[in-house]
């Protein structure tokens, strides 16, 4: 496949004088490394550009605060990949990753030492949520059952019907009504405040206000996934990802490039297809003048949402959280009621710091404990903050901490803060610390990074985008990567049936 020569048509444009390729990526996070290992299965040669000095976006880890901590820069905790389509094929096991399953997913710890828990097992989840259990099992029971067709509907590139209409329908169904006014929940309301709680953490992921339709979306998606594949960890960090997937590049003969931050398309090799897994904003500085003004335009409107400072702990030892199975969960929502993550997320969206912000915060050591020296702990949390804050909410962060597991300050080694300002410094693509790659606007959920048919071919013959600006949005599950790379291996190389990932 190699061999096409300078004077073929078609070329999507770069350097001669920077080698050759039949594929070029720019950005190693998980969708570009999707992409690049679809392509090289293929039989294409391939080459990826990364900005940064390793590769991986946001799944990388590393020794962050003290020599033995080790911690995820970015993402850390993966029920999208457990669920994803591209990684059930790729099977990350067969790959030496290995997907540890904490006992509890994730827990929402009230004020008064109460806690929502969301067990793999949906039946113990429901008993633990006493008057509101059966309608916990209503609503998550027949997506659980069904989740490969929920997954494969909430990752799709949201163009072509679903494998499986009668989960998205169910799925569908369940949006609207937790995005309507309580009063008109009807059958679907809740009782008692700790599953609204727990419903409202999970759907911030989307640091949208907890009662819009795309929360509601990911909440739904995601607390489902808790129930059908758990909220998995990879021992040693997400990078083990990474790992992984550069491994299979490397074995079918794909190279990787660090420290090259791609500003033209003149700087890359000649290849007859390129992948870009960069945001709208970077697509444009890209390529120039060479994209029609429209498009442009369109692409200029792509709005950038919310951010995240990240603050990162070492610690003498385990969080003392006061709620019982707090302390086996992996992941934790620190928020208390769903007003007042539904407050927080309308404060985010104003540009107001809240005073007690949403602070989703991981524990690896309840399963890994390679990530920190023995009789010592790890806690990664990050707060959502207004776009491009560079205020360090690091104190709010350990109260809201502390507010949930009394004595926690004083287990505090170090800590490491990244506000939302800084995030673009380590990756371009988390512009003012938006680490969806886009803000989850109604609009920009359905149609990122603008309203096109085929949101991953661009204007130019041979240019993608491939990044979480577009479809499914946000996370690590590599889809967008796959589903350019199969337009592309369509459309430049006449390969119709992709090849098997695993
Ligand atoms: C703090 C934080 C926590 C998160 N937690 C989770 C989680 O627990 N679970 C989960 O599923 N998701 C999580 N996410 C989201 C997830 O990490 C991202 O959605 C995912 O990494 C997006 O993958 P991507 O390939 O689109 O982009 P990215 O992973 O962002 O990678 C893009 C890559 O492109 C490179 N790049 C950009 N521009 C250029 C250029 N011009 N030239 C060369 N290289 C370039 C960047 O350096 C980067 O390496 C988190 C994100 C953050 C920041």
């Amino acid at each position: 496949m190699s061999s096409s020569s300078d004077s073929e048509s078609g070329w999507a444009g770069g350097s001669a004088s920077a080698g050759q390729a039949d594929a070029v990526i720019v950005g190693s996070g998980p969708n570009g490394l999707a992409a690049a290992v679809l392509l090289a299965r293929a039989g294409l040669t391939v080459a990826v550009h990364e900005a940064a000095d390793e590769p991986g976006g946001g799944a990388r880890t590393t020794e962050a605060h003290l020599p033995g901590f080790h911690v995820d820069t970015c993402s850390a905790v993966h029920p999208m990949a457990a669920a994803s389509p591209f990684f059930r094929t790729f099977d990350l096991a067969a790959h030496g990753v290995e997907l540890l399953q904490p006992p509890v997913a994730y827990a929402h710890p009230m004020d008064g030492g109460r806690a929502g828990l969301a067990w793999r097992d949906l039946d113990r989840t429901a008993d633990g949520l006493g008057p509101d259990g059966r309608a916990w099992r209503r609503l998550f029971g027949p997506l659980a059952e069904h989740w490969q067709g929920l997954a494969d509907a909430a990752l799709s590139d949201l163009r072509h019907p679903p494998h499986d209409p009668a989960t998205a329908l169910r799925l569908g169904r369940r949006i609207l009504t937790h995005s309507s006014p309580a009063w008109l929940r009807g059958r679907a309301r809740f009782r008692d405040h700790v599953a609204p709680a727990m419903l409202a953490g999970v759907a911030a992921h989307a640091i949208r206000p907890p009662g819009s339709a795309p929360a509601a979306a990911v909440g739904l998606v995601l607390a489902t996934l808790a129930h059908a594949v758990g909220w998995p960890l990879p021992r040693g960090g997400s990078g083990a990802i990474t790992h992984a997937l550069i491994k299979q590049i490397h074995e079918h003969g794909g190279r990787i490039i660090t420290g090259h931050r791609v500003t033209s398309l003149a700087e890359l090799p000649r290849a007859k297809a390129i992948l870009l897994d960069v945001t709208p904003a970077e697509l444009v500085r890209i390529t120039g003048d060479e994209l029609p003004a429209r498009y442009v335009r369109a692409l200029r409107r792509f709005r950038h949402g919310g951010g995240a400072t990240k603050v990162d702990f070492a610690l003498s030892g385990p969080v003392p959280w006061t709620a019982p199975g707090c302390d086996l969960a992996g992941t934790l929502h620190l928020i208390g009621t769903r007003g007042e993550a539904q407050a927080a997320e309308r404060d985010i969206l104003a540009g107001r710091h809240p005073d007690r912000p949403y602070v989703l915060a991981v524990q690896p050591g309840v399963v890994d404990p390679t990530r920190a020296p023995t009789g010592a702990d790890t806690l990664s949390a990050y707060a959502h903050v207004p776009h491009d804050s560079s205020v360090d909410v690091t104190p709010m962060v350990i109260a809201q901490v502390e507010r949930f597991a009394p004595g926690f300050r004083d287990l505090i080694l170090a800590h490491h803060t990244t506000t939302a300002a800084e995030q673009e410094r380590h990756n371009p693509n988390y512009i003012g610390g938006d680490i969806a790659a886009g803000a989850m606007t109604l609009r920009q959920t359905l149609l990122r990074p603008a309203l096109r048919w085929d949101p991953y071919a661009t204007p130019l013959p041979g240019v993608y985008l491939c990044s979480a600006s577009t479809p499914p949005g946000p996370g690590v599950h590599g889809m967008a990567g796959t589903h350019a790379a199969r337009r592309a291996l369509r459309q430049r190389f006449g390969i119709r049936t992709p090849p098997p990932t695993a």
